[in-house]
Order: C-alpha cells, then structure tokens, then sequence
C-alpha cells in the first residue's frame, strides 16, 4: 500500500457560506460580498460578512427561519440556513469537501486499513426526517469472550484506535447526476452511503464520542446509477414501510456491512464534520474512491420519503415534505491535509 499527502496552502480556513450547489438563491447577496475562488481553486465561496441573517429582508415568508423550524434540505431551511441555529457548521473542518486528485501528494506513513465487519443480526430501520438510518444492534447476549468477535470494528490507516460501526445511512439527490456529498474534481455521484463508526477505545458510548475530535471515523462509498446494490435490497425493500419520519421496522436476517464496501480499499481521508446538523467536528473521513452502483429502482424508492411525520401538516416548502434529496454540498477544505491512500 502506498499513501500520498496533500496540503492546502497556509492560512486558516474561511468563515464562508458555499453556494455553489443547487440552494444558490439571490437573496443571499444582502449579507454576503462576490463569489470568489477559495484557496484549492475550486468551489466557488462566499465571506460571510455582515451581521446574522435576521438583518436581511428575505424575500418571502417562507425564507424566514422560525425558531421552532428543523433544519432540512428544502430552500428555507437548508445547508445554507444551518449555521442560524448551528454555529459550527461555519467552523474551519466542515464536511464534505470537493476531493481533488491534483492535491495529493505521496505519504508513505499509513498503515493499512484494517475492516474486522460481521454481519449484522436485529438491526432497525427508520426514517430520520433527513433520510433513512440502519441503527446497528450490537450482539445479542454474547458470552463475555465472544463480545469482540460480534461487533464491527474500523482501525488501521490514518486511525490510532478502533472504531466501532455505530449506524448507516446515505445521501442522495433529485436527479442521478446529484446527490453525493463529496465530490471528486467536482464532479459529485447519485448517492454516498455513510458508515459511521465511533471511537470505543477512548469512550464509552457513541454519544460521549461524537463531540470529541478523535471520536469518530466514517466511511464514504460513492454509488453510481447501475446494477442493484444487492445488500441495500434487505434496506430498499422496506422503504414503504417508513414513509414517513418516525417510522420504523426491523431487518429481518442479517446485515453484512463488508457487501456494502468495494473491493479495493483506496481511499482519501482527511479530518471534518457530521455534514447535518449539529456538524460537529469530530468527524475522521475515510472516503474510498472506487465507486459501488446502485439501481435507478432503488434511488427512487427513497426519494419518495417523506420528511414530516404521519398525521402531521405537510411542511410548506419547495419540496412539498419529499426527501427528493438530502446532500450537503461541499465546504472549502482549507488548510487541512488531504491524504490519498492507493492500494
Ligand atoms: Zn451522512
């Protein structure tokens, strides 16, 4: 295995607001000045540079963030709308980042990624509001001595402790030409699965782990539109039983985490955020660069979810309550290192 580093240019990261996705909206230019280039070159940022985002005059009432509002990914109250309620999500390490090959440069520091996966028995499926997650049970009722062997744990690579598999979920978008969270030179995938992992060598539980800044590791898996991903049919095919937020049902049989990661593990990795919300920065990113592909059957079923519970009013937004897409575009990386690490 051979690892290459890629550092960014010195200087601290940019406050800033990136608009580059698909909620680049123009009442936004009352608080923030041109777009530019950010430090990579890439993504097209803006300085936040005036006051909080109650002083602008938007354009109507549905841009207004009521206090009581959820964060989402419809117009009024997406990625760009986050930071109201969540400050760290204009913090310097955010998530997900454009991926470019042209700032790799080798390390030949790594070690390799060590994936000790079992399949899963008793996990849940749910509709989070945001999208749908695989709660990962954990063994059940394991003799002392078998403990390790049941659960699913990360370590190796640019990790210094294990990691345990925590939950599942993914990203998707409207169209198949969207819907990744990472991009690589730009270009983004139909959908990302995100395998979220926490440090249980340092913590005691996901919770207390998830506000430390060594406290979890996810793996990223690009899917492309193509053949089924035969280990999400156990998650696609139940998708019409947790229409709606709140919903949530039990995966019958078990769950091989190892089926839902390519062969080949190269991989970039750099340090960042939760990409929702509270985007905490407590994020080790493993993203792996060969792609999995998922049906167009399978994208569509999850598009159809909803984002509001049953018997609730359906939200007035652009969506119409439909999670027709839940990604989060990228945010300037900065003056973080980006690793790339080949096989
Ligand atoms: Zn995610």
């Amino acid at each position: 295995m051979s690892c290459v580093t890629s550092r960014e240019g010195p200087g601290a990261a940019p406050v800033a607001v990136d608009v580059g996705g698909s909620q680049k909206h123009g009442r936004w230019q009352g608080s923030v000045r041109a777009g530019r280039k950010d430090e990579s070159g890439g993504n097209n940022v803006f300085d936040l540079v005036d006051g909080p985002l109650s002083d602008l005059s938007l354009d109507c009432n549905c841009n207004v963030w009521k206090d009581d509002m959820e964060w989402g990914y419809a117009e009024n109250n997406g990625p760009l709308t986050w930071h109201r309620k969540y400050p760290l999500a204009l913090g310097p390490r955010q998530s997900p980042v454009d991926l470019r090959g042209s700032d790799a440069r080798p390390d030949t520091t790594a070690r390799p990624l060590h994936r000790r996966y079992n399949p899963q028995a008793g996990c849940s499926l749910s509709n989070t509001g945001y999208g749908w997650k695989v709660q990962i049970s954990g063994p059940t009722a394991p003799r002392k001595d078998d403990l390790m062997f049941w659960f699913s744990e990360l370590s190796g690579g640019p990790l210094s402790s294990r990691y345990r598999l925590e939950q599942f979920h993914m990203h998707w978008g409207g169209y198949d030409n969207e819907g990744s969270e990472h991009t690589v030179d730009g270009q983004p995938f139909a959908g990302e699965l995100h395998l979220v992992h926490w440090n249980c060598d340092k913590y005691d539980s996901f919770g207390e782990a998830a506000a430390q800044p060594d406290g979890l590791a996810v793996l990223g898996v690009f899917l492309q539109v193509g053949q089924p991903l035969k280990e999400l049919e156990k998650v696609t095919s139940l998708m019409g039983k947790i229409t709606h937020k709140g919903a949530h049902v039990d995966i019958d049989g078990e769950l091989d985490p190892t089926n839902l990661l390519p062969a080949k593990s190269s991989y970039w990795t750099y340090l960042g955020s939760l990409t929702t919300p509270p985007c905490n920065e407590s994020v080790t990113w493993i993203v792996f660069k060969e792609p999995l592909t998922i049906s167009q059957d399978q994208l569509e079923t999850m598009r159809s979810l909803r984002c509001f519970s049953e018997g609730e009013e359906c939200p007035c937004d652009n969506l119409n309550g439909v999670l027709v897409k839940n990604f989060r575009p990228p945010l300037p990386l900065g003056n973080r290192v980006l690793r790339e690490c080949a096989e």
